[in-house]
């Protein structure tokens, strides 16, 4: 929620199996798992286990349900909080969450720190806005910069950040040491949606005239989070007609519905 800046779920239950698709990047984030798992596998050669990943792509396309697996397949903590929480805060207390919730991490390493939206915090410095605004942002990021540089490599902690603007961030969060790699997570295509579709029509009671295939060839453009947004709307819809199963014509409005609600999304944009 909102309300809280972070938290620590200390059982994570999200596997690899919730998230549908995404196999390029499940591929390249199981490595992150390993460290976790088997530290002393890769120190022991004199390797340096890296600090953080970043993972980049649109909205709503299963950055959080992959830094949530990831700490569910290597049985760890995940803390986590929002560049956007950042925004607008009094002078100090960004960069004192920040340290707050790294002095937490430690305790619980081996543990994922999870930084959502890391480019409200991360945008590049003295770039934009007016002079002065930015320096309560400055100081969050440089407090986080010195807490990425603070743990040593084999201290078990991993942090996951998602952007969709690698463009903007700050130089120095991309050095060496901090967030050197990026693990990019596309929109999902016909194959794609068709996966995600099954995770979240597996809880649905479904009319036989469903099929996957079809909801994946309808849904161009759509992101997981509109895939199971429209798998709930056609529940609910269903719910509503009094029906004993959700059918086609159900989803058939579900996403009539989402497609509106995303063109009024991107006309705001516009
Ligand atoms: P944002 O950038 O807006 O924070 P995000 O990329 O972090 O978005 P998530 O919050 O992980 O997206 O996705 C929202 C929800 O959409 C997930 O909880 C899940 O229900 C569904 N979803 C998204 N992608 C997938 C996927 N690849 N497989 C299964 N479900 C997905």
């Amino acid at each position: 929620s909102k309300a809280a800046l972070f938290d620590a779920e200390n059982r994570v239950k999200i596997t690899f199996n919730d998230v549908a698709g995404l196999d390029e990047a499940k591929e390249e984030i199981k490595e992150i798992v390993d460290y976790l798992k088997n530290p002393t596998k890769f120190t022991k050669l004199g390797a340096k286990i890296p600090k953080g990943a970043l993972l980049v792509g649109p909205p709503g396309t299963g950055k959080t349900l992959l830094a949530k697996a990831v700490a569910g397949e290597a049985g760890v903590p995940f803390f986590s909080l929002s560049g956007s929480d950042f925004v607008e805060m009094f002078v100090g207390v960004g960069a004192a969450r920040v340290r707050d919730l790294f002095k937490q991490a430690k305790e619980k390493a081996p543990c994922i720190i999870f930084i959502d939206e890391i480019d409200a915090v991360g945008r590049s410095r003295g770039r934009g806005s007016m002079p002065g605004a930015n320096d309560e942002r400055e100081n969050t990021l440089n407090s986080l910069l010195v807490e990425m540089d603070g743990f040593a490599t084999d201290s078990g902690i991993i942090i996951l950040a998602a952007t969709n603007r690698p463009d903007v961030l700050d130089s120095a969060l991309l050095r060496p040491g901090r967030f050197d790699r990026q693990i990019s997570i596309d929109k999902p295509d016909i194959v794609g949606r068709e996966a995600i579709f099954k995770v979240h029509l597996k809880p649905i009671k479904l009319d036989t005239d469903v099929d996957p295939r079809e909801l994946a060839a309808q849904t161009p453009g759509f992101a997981g989070a509109d895939i199971a947004n429209v798998c709930n709307e056609a529940a609910l819809i269903a719910a509503r007609r009094n029906k004993e199963s959700v059918d086609m014509q159900d989803f058939q409005y579900a996403m009539d519905r989402v497609i509106g609600g995303l063109e009024k999304k991107n006309k705001l944009i516009a």
